[in-house]
């Protein structure tokens, strides 16, 4: 299998290095990742300016730009293959309920959905990820390599992605895989409201909120009683369960000249 791997937390971070090891014991692995940290980007493209890749001394390429930017570029003319899967991460830290809509982890697997095959988000789940090296984040990868190993078994429709949080901790700990809704979080911590050096006002966006619905069969739950969560995702948001709701409401228009 040929793997494009990508990233948000940057072509450095420990979590794509252990993701790339696996792969590279899979199949082909090739890594497109921004030049530094671009946590919380979403599906940003960057429209104002050259995205300019270049390759370092481990054959890892990096652009100047988003997660979306990296997987975009690689798929439209950077690559001269099409690749089989794209992975993105291993985050560090969870995507979890709320969390896949600002996830840049979530955006750069989300920007392979006209592949018309599935792709894979990964991420750590731990409080202190981003103070941790790549060790920690061999066991993830593993289980990443695990699903891999099944994927011809798979059959899911265009547009779909898998979320994939895995506990912390070494694989021992893992209690086994469980298929996942996303759970929903509380509104974020507060803003902090800031004088910079010289006396202007700033504000600093806080954390993510507190699960709220973190109820058995999310993804909060799974990995609080330390399972691997899987969560399939569509890109489609449309919320069909309205449509006739919403049909119902509209206004008549009367035809203008009639
Ligand atoms: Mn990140």
């Amino acid at each position: 299998m040929r793997f494009l791997l990508s990233n948000d937390d940057g072509v450095h971070a420990p979590g794509l290095a252990a993701m790339a090891e696996v792969l590279a014991e899979l199949g082909e692995v090739t890594v497109v990742a921004p030049d530094g940290e671009r946590s919380a980007f979403s599906s940003a493209l960057t429209l104002d300016r050259p995205l300019r890749p270049q390759r370092l001394d481990n054959g890892f390429i990096v652009i100047n730009g988003t997660p979306a930017d990296c997987v975009h570029v690689a798929l439209n003319g950077l690559l001269d293959f099409v690749p089989d899967i794209i992975i993105s991460g291993i985050n560090a830290g969870a995507n979890l309920g709320d969390d896949v809509i600002y996830s840049g982890t979530v955006a750069a697997a989300l920007e392979g959905r006209f592949l018309g095959r599935p792709a894979i988000a990964v991420s750590l789940v731990a409080a202190n990820a981003r103070m941790l090296g790549i060790e920690a984040y061999r066991p993830a990868a593993a289980r990443v390599g695990e699903l891999l190993q099944r994927w011809p078994a798979l059959e899911l429709p265009p547009r779909t992605l898998l979320n994939i949080n895995v506990p912390a901790g070494p694989l021992a700990s893992h209690r086994g895989f469980r298929v996942t809704r996303l759970g929903h979080r509380a509104p974020s911590q507060d803003v902090l409201k800031l004088r910079d050096p010289r006396g202007h006002e700033v504000f600093w966006i806080g954390a993510a909120g507190d699960p709220l619905d973190n109820a058995e069969g999310t993804d909060f739950h799974a990995v609080h009683e330390g399972h691997v969560s899987v969560t399939p995702l569509d890109s489609d948001m449309t919320r069909y369960a309205v449509l006739d709701t919403v049909a119902a409401w509209l206004p008549a228009v009367t035809p203008s000249g009639s």
